[in-house]
């Protein structure tokens, strides 16, 4: 993929991005890593544990000191460089909570950094100082449970709460379609200036961009509805008839974002599920 790998790019005063070669499916070119600050910086969402991506980290840095790791969640793309990133520089990890998660389905469980350990979780509305400027956590549950968007002169760092390349995927038991929903609701009365996603180009039209993801998800939930409605059907018949034109390698995916919506459905008595087949109630 033709992307800018390795190269810091100064998005504005204070905040620069770099993106790691972990290019995906679900990741899009791949995670970007922020620094925010000037004369101290604090790393956003460090990524992939890949020695290429630790080495452009450090140099990015310079001789400014590291104040804070930061991670917005744990799912493997954001956090595992986490903890080399402070072997190799001794700055803490503050940020999201760790997610202690039971069995829950093999892609669920590989998606997530069980290794993760911060030195200081961040609740909503927590701040740091970095270089004079507060850095404030925003909780944002549904992608994942433990998931924070951070707000810095401005502009807000949304992680994968939003991304600026494709819808988010949420998948249960951990991912929640309702507190998803509820979080979109949270962006939209905050007056941030513009987003800066792990995923995909920055979203300079927050308001109207997250209007637009409440009413894609709002009809995505009416057409499953509708599907349920016609006659009793598994997840998989589900998928096929929302998603026609689906890659392949997101049928999974697409499967966990169809239990997230029958989930938050079942929860206000709209369907009823009878084994794997869900029917409208
Ligand atoms: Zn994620």
């Amino acid at each position: 993929m033709d992307a800018p790998y390795g190269r810091i790019e100064r998005l504005e005063p204070g905040i620069a991005r770099l993106l790691a070669h972990n290019p995906s499916a679900f990741t899009y070119c791949g995670t970007q890593s922020y620094l925010v600050g000037e004369r101290e910086v604090a790393v956003i969402d460090p990524g992939p544990d890949l020695p290429e991506h630790l080495d452009a980290l450090e140099a990015a840095i310079g001789g400014r000191r590291l104040a804070a790791i930061v991670c917005t969640h744990t799912h493997r793309d954001h956090s595992p460089a986490a903890a080399p990133l402070a072997a190799r520089t001794g700055a803490p990890i503050i940020g999201c909570a760790a997610l202690a998660l039971e069995t829950v389905g093999p892609r669920a469980d590989a998606a997530f950094d069980g290794d993760y350990a911060p030195d200081r979780v961040l609740g909503d509305r927590d701040e740091l100082e970095i270089d004079g400027k507060p850095l404030v956590a925003v909780a944002t549950p549904g992608h994942t449970s433990n998931h924070l968007c951070f707000a810095y002169d401005g502009a807000l760092l949304t992680g994968d709460h939003v991304m600026g390349w494709s819808t988010t995927v949420v998948v249960p038991p951990d991912g929640d379609m309702a507190q998803y929903m509820a979080s979109l609701d949270k962006l939209r009365t905050r007056d941030d200036r513009v987003y800066y996603p792990a995923h995909g180009p920055a979203v300079t039209n927050p308001q109207q961009y997250v209007r637009h993801l409440v009413g894609h998800r709002m009809q995505r939930e009416k057409q499953i509805q509708g599907l349920v409605a016609q006659q009793p059907r598994p997840i998989p018949d589900i998928v096929a008839n929302a998603y026609p034109e689906l890659d392949p390698r997101l049928v999974v995916a697409a499967g966990g974002s169809v239990l997230a919506h029958l989930l938050d459905l079942e929860r206000r008595g709209l369907v009823e599920r009878d084994g794997e087949t869900w029917t409208a109630a």
